[in-house]
């Protein structure tokens, strides 16, 4: 058995991941809101459930919560059980000013706080090939690679504690970006009358693919199957994010800054817990027609 280690947060990502973590060979202490889920895992993945004082008890520690919000709440929770030397693996789609702040309340307790959000969806978790973007020290970063290599596929360094935040960011609101493109300019050719699996057919063979119109419009608008895998209120949370990262570089980014305000009425229109995928409900209200 590898060394002990504490996954807390068994949503839509955690679950799977900490899963690999213990397919891996690691002897893995979960801990979830809603006890029920990890009961669950304990009977799926051959992990430990534990309450919250014995999740402290870990060499590393890893969280997988909606927002930087929970991430914090939850340290502040551990503080006083946790134990110097351990590392805090966050792999939250957080803050990165909120991650400055929690590593450095944990750093008081001799402990290492490491921003390692993760993209390629619930189908990269469960298959262990996600990208892992990681901010922090360079010698806790090399201590849980092992680790991250159970869950991932691409795991780079970035920069210090809140790059990989700000970058996760980044990258999703450009997602953000391209998913709502496209579903408006399928809209439009499908009004006049072009099959939109044929539209898409040449846009991916074309430069104006990306993953969007490679996957997530083909997979779930086309097929109406709307699976949920990755919440709107997530994904606007993420652009929201984005939004902080342009405040801080004091550049002017119209098109980034519209998406957050187009995402906030996708939001408000079709709910947080909808799917992302369906923000293009919207477009399709709209249009009076769907990109089917
Ligand atoms: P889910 O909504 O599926 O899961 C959220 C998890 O957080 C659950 O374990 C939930 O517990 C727990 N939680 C919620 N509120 C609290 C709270 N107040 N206190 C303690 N625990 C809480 O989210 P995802 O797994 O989809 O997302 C997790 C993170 O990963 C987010 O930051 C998201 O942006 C990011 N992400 C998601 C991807 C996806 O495809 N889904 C892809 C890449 C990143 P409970 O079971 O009790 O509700």
């Amino acid at each position: 058995m590898k060394n002990a280690v504490t996954f807390l947060g068994l949503g839509a990502m955690g679950y799977p991941m900490a899963c690999n973590l213990s397919n891996a060979g690691y002897e893995v202490k979960v801990w979830n809101r809603t006890t029920s889920r990890a009961e669950e895992h304990v009977a799926a993945c051959g992990s430990e459930a534990v309450n919250i004082e014995d999740a402290a008890n870990a060499e590393i520690i890893f969280s997988c919560l909606p927002t930087s919000q929970q991430v914090e709440n939850l340290a502040e929770k551990l503080l006083s059980y946790l134990k110097p030397g351990t590392v805090w693996v966050d792999c939250t789609s957080g803050d990165p000013a909120a991650s400055r702040q929690i590593a450095a309340k944990l750093a008081a307790a001799g402990v290492e706080f490491l921003d390692a959000p993760v993209s390629g969806g619930t189908d990269g978790a469960a298959a262990g090939t996600l990208t892992i973007m990681v901010g922090g020290n360079n010698g806790a970063f090399e201590r849980v690679k092992p680790l991250l290599e159970a869950m991932g596929k691409k795991i780079i360094h970035v920069g210090p504690v809140g790059s990989a935040h700000a970058l996760k960011a980044v990258n999703n609101t450009l997602f953000a970006v391209n998913l709502w493109a496209a579903g408006e300019g399928l809209a439009a050719l499908v009004k006049q009358g072009v099959d939109p699996r044929v539209a898409l057919d040449v846009i991916n063979a074309s430069t104006g693919r990306s993953n969007a119109t490679e996957n997530i419009i083909p997979q779930r608008v086309v097929t109406r199957a709307w699976p949920h895998s990755f919440k709107l209120g997530l994904l606007t949370k993420d652009v929201g994010i984005g939004m902080k990262v342009l405040d801080g570089a004091d550049l002017p980014a119209p098109l980034l800054r519209i998406t957050y305000e187009v995402y906030q009425m996708a939001k408000r229109e079709i709910g947080p817990d909808a799917d992302h995928a369906e923000a293009l409900k919207l477009i399709e209200r709209w249009a009076g027609t769907e990109i089917a």
